[in-house]
């Protein structure tokens, strides 16, 4: 990898994503749409041909020397993921299909912890994957699904979200970043409100790790959830952060193999965490990927990160607004690099 660190040299660092050195309708491509999913520069993309032609193997299953190389890559993105939350443990990170996945896993597991009375917070500035799993919750236990609304700038409304925070709330999911507003919403104070009353706190950050530093012990969140597709790793493959005492209090998710200790035709029991969650033969290729994308990350340094991306939305914020009969949709004074809008009476087709 060049250096890139020294300084945010934008050229080498396009030069570094094959897929940017093509030409589409005759011009260079400009990619926009990150907040879908990012391209993947070539270290991911040779990590994974890497793991192919070295190293293939199944993993926590094998003595052989394939079977180690390929453990010991898989297991070191895990250490790298712990040390880029912060979080206490590395086996507090769950590998995931993506946020979809984590979240998933937390609301099946809730199914268990709540009924009548109980009642899931959300906001209405939610992905479906961060909605839906809730609906289908509170249908299974019976708990009621409430919601914190928005203001016209695109951000929650926290007197209201204070008033809907009950001894009644036994859980509260919002997200870091919206994908749609790119709202910054605030972490900390919204789980401290909820921590107050005994509800636990879901995080949706599929679009918080990519574009911020996340430090969930000083958070305080009980999950945070991330996919690695949003930050130039693979598809299929995400994390679940849980803290220690909630993972162990959630049932497993699936049935399956690495996710047992011991098994009779009566009765099975579970492995420790992180493998209490991770059925079945996971996407190892993907995890070393991942492993390679955090360096890549590492290398260029966040703070670099996110001052380039706020520089690119001071001149595109700049640039649109002067466009006439433009509206921009989100405009809070905390927002990361998201430009949403609209012009009257055009479908955004056109
Ligand atoms: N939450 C947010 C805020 C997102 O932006 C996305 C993806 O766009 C998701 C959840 C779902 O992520 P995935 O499809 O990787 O599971």
């Amino acid at each position: 990898m060049p250096d890139l660190c020294s300084m945010y040299n934008v050229e080498a660092i396009r030069a570094e994503f094959p897929i940017l050195q093509q030409t589409v309708h005759g011009r260079p491509l400009v990619y926009l749409d990150n907040a879908a999913t990012t391209q993947k520069p070539r270290s991911v993309i040779q990590a994974i041909v890497n793991h192919y032609e070295n190293n293939n193997s199944n993993v926590h299953r094998g003595n052989h020397t394939l079977s180690q190389r390929a453990t010991d890559a898989f297991e070191a993105t895990r250490g790298k993921l712990q040390r880029h939350l912060n979080a206490a443990f590395e086996h507090e990170i769950i590998y995931t299909t993506g946020t979809t996945g984590a979240i998933n896993l937390v609301a099946h597991g809730f199914r268990s912890l709540l009924g009548p009375g109980d009642e899931v917070l959300v906001s209405q500035l939610e992905h479906h994957s961060n909605l839906v799993p809730w609906q289908m919750l509170a249908q299974h236990s019976g708990a009621t699904l409430r919601y914190i609304p928005i203001l016209p700038d695109g951000s929650l409304d926290l007197d209201e979200a204070q008033r809907l925070i009950n001894p009644k709330t036994k859980l509260l999911a919002f997200n870091h970043i919206s994908n749609a507003l790119g709202t910054v919403n605030p972490v900390k104070q919204l789980t401290d409100w909820a921590h107050a009353v005994g509800a636990c706190v879901l995080v949706d950050g599929a679009q918080g790790m990519a574009h911020r530093r996340v430090d969930v012990q000083a958070l305080g969140v009980d999950f945070y959830t991330a996919s690695a597709h949003k930050m130039y790793a693979p598809t299929g493959i995400g994390l679940l952060y849980g803290k220690t005492e909630w993972l162990e209090k959630l049932p497993p998710y699936q049935g399956g193999g690495e996710m047992i200790a011991t098994v009779t035709m009566a009765h099975s029991t579970y492995a420790p965490l992180p493998f209490k969650f991770e059925a079945g033969t996971p996407s190892i290729e993907a995890v070393v990927g991942w492993g390679a994308a955090m360096d890549w990350v590492t290398a260029l340094g966040m703070d670099a990160l996110m001052a380039h991306e706020s520089e690119l939305m001071a001149y595109g914020t700049e640039q649109l607004t002067a466009i006439d009969g433009l509206v921009l949709f989100g405009t809070t004074a905390d927002k990361a690099a998201v430009l949403s809008f609209g012009f009257a009476k055009v479908h955004p087709y056109d």
